[in-house]
């Protein structure tokens, strides 16, 4: 069998994106000597969000599918915005995702002795200059790709006096923002990224890794390309806005490679969400401004903040592949993430009670200091989830909004005279209430029927409304944050006339405090997930304390998802 009918036979064709074509097409015909090695390149310049979780998902998860194998390299190429707090959860974040680089870590700058070296030799054939002007004198002589650009005084310098110049750039002799080291190329480029690019800049920050031994800094598009090569990496996969830098990255690729091995890039759509932005730049700002509680808000796209939050690496990766790969922008509607957590917590969740809005319902005939232990399934999905027990008593509390005095037609939950169950105990019907001056209910009454507590042949009768409760003086508060969406418009990047901080949703977060059923008291630990019946899926968060119990609020039951879809 040769290698494409083995690749051919152990993956079905129909699932196959349009980078796998070319990664198989490449193994099938033998380029790299056979070789798939990918990497994941993040700038330590912030947290991951959800678009970089696309990202990595296709660099390791291609290589896991074909027996490759996926770098983890920092960019590590500009020491003023890189910090290791930003390496360190980075790692945590791919990992805890269910990726692993093994002993492949790498780090941009680990190249910045042979990447000074390909930059010399550059020069010394001719191929590289220092240019003496401003930054904005620069942008000035670039052109507009049909005009071409005008060409740098300093573009014909002889050779030895821009090999000396570097040197003396890198010894400190300049200061920021002085002289550049640029690739004589062509001004004139059709593709603007070939109008002499900037190799080197003068930065005088220390490097998180490297110290000051350095004063010159290569760009991103002098460093990117030779990485990859140094590293061996035959697909270097990366969003779309890059694809205009590829003519460039194989031009200084060329410098190094031959026919053996060329690294080859493939450019994929980002993900973009609704309903938030995915900005580095701009998940740093409100986190510096305070406008979230940090990187990790549950409220934030990024990794950590969604794990706080109750996502799953599961949901997030099935809803990586529900979007796939395409070479086409697009929004995706937050709606179908959401699914995807409700889809997998739906499976692993244990069931339990929480009222988050209490109002007191007393059984009036109901023996008073009675405890019944009454059993209830833990996840009706999962027959090995179990059970556990409820106590049951004379004095409950149920939803303020499953009481109505006066309730309009199809109402079938608790109001005068009707019948409901509830849950996992016994049914019964509502007898009136209680008011105070301001004409709040106070307290609910309702009478039992002993005949129908749960799994009793009297239970089987009909009634339409089932509620969840938890025993009053049994149960104990908690803390609830319920959070909706970071921005109230659906695509926040997309109002250029207002700041985005203006956007945010007031409302993303209210706190409540709710009763807890005794089981979820002894359970909570922080990161377990619950359904809390009836509302939603929570999640125990790590403020969480011996005495204190907080809970975050991952999504709530109704799924706009499917509704959007059957529209
Ligand atoms: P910056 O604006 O700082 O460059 P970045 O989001 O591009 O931010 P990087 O750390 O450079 O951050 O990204 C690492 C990798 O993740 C890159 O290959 C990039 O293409 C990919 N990536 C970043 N954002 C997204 C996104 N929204 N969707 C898919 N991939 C993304
Ligand atoms: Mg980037």
């Amino acid at each position: 069998m040769t290698e494409a009918e083995k690749i051919d036979n152990t993956e079905e064709k129909k699932s196959v994106n349009f980078i796998e074509e070319i990664v198989r097409a490449d193994l099938a015909a033998g380029k790299n000597g056979g070789r798939l090695n990918t990497r994941f390149p993040p700038e330590p310049n912030g947290y991951l969000h959800i678009g970089h979780a696309k990202a990595i998902c296709i660099d390791f998860g291609i290589a896991e599918r074909y027996g490759g194998t996926c770098n983890l390299r920092f960019d590590d190429t500009n020491p003023v915005k890189e910090d290791v707090e930003y390496v360190d959860a980075i790692k945590e974040d791919i990992h805890w995702l269910g990726f692993d680089w093994g002993d492949r870590l790498y780090y941009a700058s680990d190249y910045f002795p042979k990447l000074f070296d390909l930059a010399v030799r550059m020069i010394k054939e001719g191929k590289a200059y220092v240019d003496e002007q401003t930054s904005e004198e620069i942008a000035a002589q670039k052109g507009t790709p049909t005009r071409p650009g005008t060409e740098s005084p300093y573009r014909n310098r002889p050779v030895e006096e821009n090999l000396d110049l570097f040197m003396r750039m890198n010894a400190g002799e300049f200061d920021e923002g002085t002289l550049t080291l640029r690739a004589k190329i062509d001004m004139a480029s059709p593709n603007m990224h070939f109008r002499d690019p900037i190799m080197y800049r003068i930065i005088k920050h220390p490097h998180h890794r490297t110290g000051t031994k350095w004063n010159v800094y290569p760009m991103y598009d002098f460093a990117h390309g030779q990485s990859d090569y140094f590293e061996g990496v035959t697909h270097s996969i990366c969003t779309l806005e890059f694809e205009v830098h590829r003519p460039l990255y194989e031009y200084f690729v060329k410098e190094l490679a031959d026919e053996s091995y060329c690294p080859r890039q493939i450019e994929f759509n980002r993900l973009n969400l609704t309903y938030t932005v995915m900005s580095k730049r701009k998940l740093l700002q409100l986190v510096k401004e305070g406008l979230v509680s940090g990187w990790d808000d549950p409220r934030m796209p990024t990794i950590c903040g969604l794990r706080r939050r109750g996502y799953t690496p599961a949901s997030i990766r099935n809803f990586i592949d529900r979007i796939g790969y395409t070479k086409f922008e697009a929004l995706i509607n937050v709606s179908l993430l959401e699914h995807s957590v409700r889809e997998d917590l739906n499976k692993i969740a244990p069931r339990v009670a929480a009222v988050l809005n209490p109002v007191k319902l007393v059984i009036t005939n109901y023996p008073e200091g009675k405890v019944e232990n009454l059993v209830t399934e833990n996840n009706p999905e999962d027959p090995e989830a179990g059970t556990h027990e409820i106590p049951f008593t004379r004095e409950l509390y149920i939803e303020r909004e499953d009481f109505m005095e006066n309730p309009p037609k199809k109402f079938f939950r608790m109001t005068p005279g009707q019948e409901v169950r509830l849950k996992s105990a016994y049914i019964v019907k509502c007898t009136g209430c209680k008011k105070n001056d301001a004409g709040e209910v106070e307290e609910i009454y309702c009478e039992y029927d002993p005949d129908t507590r749960s799994g009793m042949p009297g239970s089987m009768r009909k009634v339409k409304g089932t509620l969840h409760w938890v025993p009053a003086a049994l149960s104990k508060d908690a803390e609830v944050r319920l959070y909706d969406r970071l921005f109230s418009v659906e695509n926040p990047a997309e109002e250029k006339e207002r700041d985005f901080r203006e956007l945010l949703n007031p409302d993303s977060l209210k706190v409540v405090t709710a009763k807890i059923e005794p089981y979820l008291v002894e359970t909570a630990a922080a990161g377990n997930h619950y359904q809390f019946q009836r509302i939603g899926y929570f999640c125990v968060d790590p403020d969480t304390t011996s005495s204190h119990i907080v809970f975050n609020r991952t999504v709530s039951l109704k799924d706009s998802w499917e509704k959007a879809k059957t529209k």
